[in-house]
């Protein structure tokens, strides 16, 4: 492991007002998406969803300049989301791209699994290894009043794909009571009997339309509670962090173990340890998922912006980043929508 002394002496760029070393860059690749997941992509009053017209994403051109400013700053790891980052048109060469630059040790992607099927060979040709699969439901019908489409066999089988082709998977399940809070037990199952981790995330409220209210929502610890009930769940020491989540080990009554975890913006937030900064599909510049505060890194760039201009907004970006959220004291401190900003 990196002595951390040195690691910070080396990226003094990324380091902001309160000493965390923001290394980790998240790309929404657009905001469009092949579902339409009731927490996510809520229509507007009069029944139509707003998206970005091509032209307002930047260009994969675009991405690939920022990228290859930000990985000589000591960005080492970028994370691919939207939206659902596989409907863009020309992704696959774009990661192909990103992944011969010097310095990025990681490219990881989060996908809706709709696509994952076709485009899961590419991918581990591309250099992605990890995947994060959203799934919030195991029985089709259900996944279809959630997503808004009846594709749960073709995202299972993407993610039985992804299995073979060796990606390490993890499934990102929301926890939502009375809505698939039937399953917690299923999903704590799959972690036991298969070879992926199941992460629980506690819902929030993101966006101006969301559906989120306090009863849907359940604490994490509520969470663990319940699923404590199928066998034993003890903390991972080693990696009692991966990541926001909080790791463990749980123990079925037949000896068979598997890895769950638990992420808890809400309930137990991870703040202190953000290493994120965040991309938007509309070309922003975001320190914090939960907080509004956007730099706009587009207009830099189409304006004639230099790489040292760039570079500074970034800076500015870090310094600027925010202690933690305040959503426990303001529900509407984050009124951006989740599928522009990026998961
Ligand atoms: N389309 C991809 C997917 O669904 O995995 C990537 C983008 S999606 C916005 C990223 C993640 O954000 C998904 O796991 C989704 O479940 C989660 N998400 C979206 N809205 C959420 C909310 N209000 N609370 C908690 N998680 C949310
Ligand atoms: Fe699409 Fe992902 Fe949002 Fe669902 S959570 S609507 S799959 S972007």
């Amino acid at each position: 492991m990196k002595d951390e002394t040195q690691s910070l002496a080396n990226k003094p760029d990324l380091v902001d007002m309160f000493s965390r070393t923001i290394s980790y860059l998240r790309l929404s690749l657009t905001d469009r998406c092949n579902l339409r997941c009731m927490y996510c992509m809520p229509l507007d009053s009069k029944g139509g969803l707003q998206v970005l017209k091509h032209e307002d994403l930047l260009s994969y051109e675009e991405l690939l300049r920022i990228v290859g400013l930000v990985v000589p700053m000591g960005m080492n790891k970028i994370r691919l989301t939207g939206g659902e980052p596989l409907v863009r048109k020309g992704v696959m060469g774009f990661i192909a791209a990103l992944s011969q630059i010097d310095g990025l040790d990681e490219i990881r992607l989060t996908t809706n699994g709709v696509l994952l099927k076709e485009k899961a060979a590419g991918l581990y040709a591309a250099g992605i290894r990890k995947l994060n699969i959203s799934l919030d439901t195991l029985r089709p019908e259900r996944f279809k009043k959630i997503t808004g489409l009846d594709l749960f066999d073709q995202v299972w089988q993407g993610i039985e794909a992804a299995v073979e082709f060796g990606f390490d998977v993890k499934l990102n399940v929301v926890a939502m009571r009375d809505i698939n809070d039937d399953e917690l037990i299923d999903f704590a199952g799959l972690a036991v009997d298969k070879p992926y981790q199941i992460r629980f995330i506690e819902f929030m409220p993101v966006g101006r339309d969301s559906s989120w209210d306090k009863n849907t929502y359940i604490s994490s610890s509520e969470l663990k509670e319940r699923i404590g009930a199928m066998g034993t769940l003890e903390p991972l020491p080693g990696c009692r962090l991966d990541g926001p989540a909080r790791m463990y080990s749980l123990t079925a009554a037949d000896g068979a173990t598997g890895r769950v975890g638990f992420i808890s913006p809400i309930s137990h937030h991870f703040c202190d340890t953000c290493n994120r900064l965040r991309l938007t599909s509309a070309g922003r510049l975001r320190a914090c998922l939960l907080h509004d505060r956007e730099a706009d890194l587009k207009a830099l760039l189409r304006s004639g912006g230099t790489d040292d201009e760039i570079r500074a907004l970034i800076k500015q970006t870090i310094l600027d980043k925010p202690k933690g959220h305040t959503l426990a004291e303001n529900q509407a401190a984050c009124s951006g929508q989740m599928s522009r900003i990026g998961g």
